[in-house]
Formats: C-alpha cells, sequence, structure tokens
C-alpha cells in the first residue's frame, strides 16, 4: 500500500436520513418541522441586502448571541452559537472531552455522538438504557471524562425530569455534563433553571426541529461564561467564520415571534397525540414520546420490511438497523394530512407479506 494511504484518517461517518428528490412524497424520516418558518424570518429573508454579502459576517455572532440571550433571559456570555446543533456539539466535544477517562452516552441515541468520538479520539462507554428503553442515572455514577444525552432522548422519544438530571451532575461534578435540547420544546423539562447551580453544565438546542429551520443550519449552546469562552477559544482557532450573515438575521427574526412558534408546537403535539393512539389502534407499541417523532414496533411485521414498504408508497420513515432496535420504526410527526396517509399504508400493509 502507498505510503501516504497510512496517513489518511479512517471514519465511519454518521449517516442522515434520506433527502429525497421526488416530488409528492411523505417525508417523515428527519424530524423535520412540517410548517414554515415564523413569518417575521420571511420578512427578515426578503429584507436582506446582497451587496452585504461582500463583507465576512460578525465572527462573534453578536446579534444573534444577544437576541438568544434575551429571549432565555441569560447574559450573552453564556451564549455559543453555530452550524447546527451538530457544529455546536462536535465543538463541544472537542473542547471539554479531553480527558484519558471515557465519556459516558446511552447505547440508544443520537448515534452522532459515537462518531465524533471515534473521530476526535475521545475513549467512550455507552451504558445500556433499562427493557423500556430510559436512561438509569446510576450509570453515570461511575468515573468518567464527561456526560452527554439528549432530553427527549432520540430515537425513543422518552424524557427525563429535573430531578433525573440533577442527580446525574450532583454525581459527576468533575466533568463537564452535555444535555442535548434539541426536541425539548415538544416535551419535556429543560434543565435551564440548573445553570444557575451547576457550572459544568452545557445545554444544547436547535432551530431545525422546533423552529423550523434545518435548512437554515442553527444551533446553540447555553452555559456558565467559562464554558462559552473555552468553546469560543476552539471556535477562533478552527474557523472564526462559522455562521453566515443570513443565518445571525433569520435565527434573530424567529425569536420574536413567540405566539407563532407556540401555535406551530401545539399542532405538532397534538398531532403526536393522536398518532400515538392511532398507531396503538393498529396494533404498534409505541414508546412515550415528548419529542415530535415516535418510535413505535408491531409485533407483526419485520421493522425493515416495513420501512420498505413504506418507502415504496412514497412514504419516508427512519430505521435503524442496529442491535435492540431493529424492529422499530422512528415516524416524524407531519401535517395531518400527511399523517392520515400513513396511518392508511399502515393499515393496508396487513395485505401485504411483511
Ligand atoms: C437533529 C438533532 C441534532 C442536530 O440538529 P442540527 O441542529 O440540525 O445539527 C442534534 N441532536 C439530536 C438529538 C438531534 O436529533
Amino acid at each position: 500500500m502507498k505510503e501516504w494511504k497510512n496517513n489518511i484518517r479512517k471514519v465511519e461517518p454518521y449517516v442522515p436520513g434520506e433527502q429525497p428528490k421526488e416530488q409528492n412524497i411523505i417525508k417523515l424520516n428527519t424530524n423535520e418541522n412540517p410548517y414554515p418558518p415564523a413569518p417575521a424570518v420571511c420578512e427578515a429573508l426578503k429584507r436582506l441586502d446582497p451587496g452585504r454579502l461582500r463583507l465576512y459576517p460578525d465572527p462573534a455572532c453578536g446579534l444573534l448571541v444577544n437576541s438568544l440571550a434575551a429571549y432565555h433571559g441569560l447574559e450573552p456570555g453564556q451564549i455559543f452559537v453555530g452550524v447546527g446543533s451538530d457544529d455546536v456539539l462536535a465543538m463541544a466535544f472537542m473542547t471539554f472531552f479531553n480527558s484519558e477517562k471515557p465519556v459516558l452516552f446511552p447505547d440508544i441515541t443520537y448515534s452522532f455522538y459515537r462518531v465524533w468520538a471515534d473521530l476526535l479520539r475521545i475513549p467512550f462507554e455507552t451504558p445500556a438504557l433499562d427493557e423500556d428503553f430510559r436512561l438509569r442515572a446510576e450509570d453515570y455514577y461511575r468515573e468518567n471524562g464527561g456526560v452527554v444525552f439528549p432530553n427527549p432522548n432520540a430515537p425513543t422519544g422518552i424524557a427525563v425530569t429535573l430531578d433525573f438530571i440533577r442527580d446525574i451532575l450532583d454525581h459527576n461534578q468533575d466533568a463537564v455534563v452535555i444535555v442535548d435540547e434539541a426536541y425539548i420544546d415538544f416535551g419535556g423539562e429543560t434543565a435551564l433553571p440548573l445553570l444557575k447551580e451547576y457550572e459544568n453544565l452545557l445545554v444544547v438546542r436547535t432551530y431545525s426541529k422546533s423552529r423550523s429551520m434545518a435548512g437554515m443550519r442553527i444551533g446553540y449552546a447555553m452555559g456558565n461564561p467559562e464554558l462559552i469562552r473555552a468553546l469560543n477559544d476552539v471556535k477562533y482557532s478552527y474557523n472564526s467564520y462559522t455562521m453566515d450573515q443570513t443565518a445571525l438575521e433569520l435565527g434573530a427574526a424567529s425569536l420574536a415571534e413567540e405566539d407563532y412558534f407556540c401555535q406551530v408546537i401545539g399542532k405538532i403535539t397534538a398531532t403526536r397525540e393522536r398518532a400515538a393512539k392511532r398507531l396503538a389502534e393498529l396494533g404498534f407499541q409505541c414508546l412515550d414520546s415528548s419529542a415530535n417523532f415516535l418510535f413505535a414496533a408491531h409485533p407483526g411485521y419485520d421493522g425493515g420490511k416495513l420501512f420498505q414498504y413504506l418507502r415504496s408508497k412514497g412514504i419516508y420513515v427512519r430505521y435503524f438497523d442496529s442491535p435492540r432496535i431493529f424492529e422499530y420504526l422512528r415516524m416524524t410527526i407531519g401535517r395531518d394530512e400527511e399523517m392520515e396517509r400513513l396511518y392508511q399504508a399502515l393499515e393496508g400493509a396487513a395485505y401485504e407479506n411483511l
């Protein structure tokens, strides 16, 4: 083998959900929001000055940082922004997980955690969720180099309580604990009130799901100013201009319309509750979701075959061919009419050989 080939970084990359090109498909596979972003975002988009694109954006992302600080009642020094929460999380792994001790995250969780750990050569262990797919606090009492988990968890949708997070923090004063709140707007209790008490807590959020802006790539972290400074030091050592001008302006605009935001969340959570009922009627076992998706298995069907069958009907959901969850499908909550098409297809599955 050529010498240079030995020096190539070998990683097994994260596999994102498909973004199909065909029209008229029902896309319930990547937890996008089925409703458009706030009207204020569309207005801000129209007001954008193309002449401004000549200049570099503000490297400190002041407009967005200040808007988020005001929105959450925090200081600007407590906010770090990035190109989607994937960027923020990758920076956080780089910044905070530099111990010889393993970082801990659940065996069934957002699969990107394992990829970043591998890429950045961070040792890690993955304590198993219990039989009901719930986190066990005791698993995180052992010595570690950091803790990260989503709340609600993905792809299960199951949330933990604030007391549970407090317990994990009480047992982990010597490592950074990251709570990935990608889905918190759809249910569950935010860890934000704990920021006052725990200087090693980092809470990460995204615009991709609840704010209907996956295409804009905006994510952020909240934590004590020392954590945020450390994140910024790493960011400036890597790429000073992570956020483009458009993202900064549209991200700030989205925060100005709380009524619209609450309305969208209300519609999605109402659809989720109806969907959980319908799926149960169809014989699915559905985990208790606090997110904008349902994770469900049917005792009569093979998960992989059901996924392919739905795909053949133009309905894309997410299937993970991995231990413990290969019977399950993760179905994003779409508009009611999209969900009706899903139920119809699932009714039809009874006549197929799945
Ligand atoms: C979707 C998701 C992310 C990434 O979101 P982006 O902001 O679009 O990068 C991070 N964590 C979890 C658990 C997610 O489901």
